[in-house]
């Protein structure tokens, strides 16, 4: 059976200054992003090994942990695939049934970038701020998401996230989260939200 890979980036490390520096960037993917890697795969083992031996696993706390990992894991790969060099597909506004979508569903791309950027602000500790589509409603959605997985609803497309633990912007930033949000609309990649937005409408 496959394991859980780190992704390579899509733009080099140094390529997101000076919204994200290289250090901060480096340490993001090739440490906490490959730590949850690294954790879910431990977790798969863990419950493979049992299996085979027939033996008791505490399924709550196992659970739990696998929920953290690999939600952590899904929510980093779609974060990076998320932005891009600033002028080089980074930064703008969303074009075409994106666009549309969300004048219609916020009022406006102001009005969506104030809720996103509150989302983002005030989620506690280990948080994201994700913009999703349901297909069930077709309705845009905000999600504030605790710990890569608490407060998030299943089934809905993940199409912009950004991720606000401290780990993604305390060297280059501090404790000056809204400074790293600010910057963070510079090198949002409009295009591969569009792409997955289209791509579920479909
Ligand atoms: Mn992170």
């Amino acid at each position: 059976m496959e394991k859980y890979e780190l992704p390579k980036l899509p733009y080099g490390y140094g390529e997101l200054a000076p919204h994200i520096s290289e250090e901060q960037l480096r340490l993001h993917h090739e440490k906490h992003h490959q730590a949850y890697v690294n954790g879910a795969n431990a977790v798969l083992e863990k419950l493979d090994k049992a299996r085979k031996e027939n033996a008791d696993l505490d399924m709550k706390a196992t659970l739990k942990e696998l929920s953290f990992q690999a939600s952590g894991h899904v929510l980093h790969s779609l974060f990076w695939e998320n932005m891009a060099p600033a002028g080089k597909g980074g930064g703008g506004i969303p074009s075409g049934a994106l666009e549309k979508a969300i004048d219609a569903e916020f009022g406006n791309f102001d009005r969506f970038k104030k809720e996103f950027t509150q989302a983002a602000l005030s989620a506690e500790g280990s948080g994201w701020a994700a913009l999703v589509y349901c297909a069930k409603t077709k309705h845009l959605l905000l999600m504030q998401i605790e710990k890569h997985s608490v407060n998030a609803y299943p089934g809905s497309k993940v199409l912009l996230v950004l991720d606000v633990w401290e780990h993604a912007y305390y060297l280059d930033y501090k404790n000056l989260r809204a400074k790293f949000i600010e910057a963070f609309w510079n090198i949002a990649n409009w295009k591969e939200a569009e792409k997955r937005f289209d791509e579920i409408k479909r």
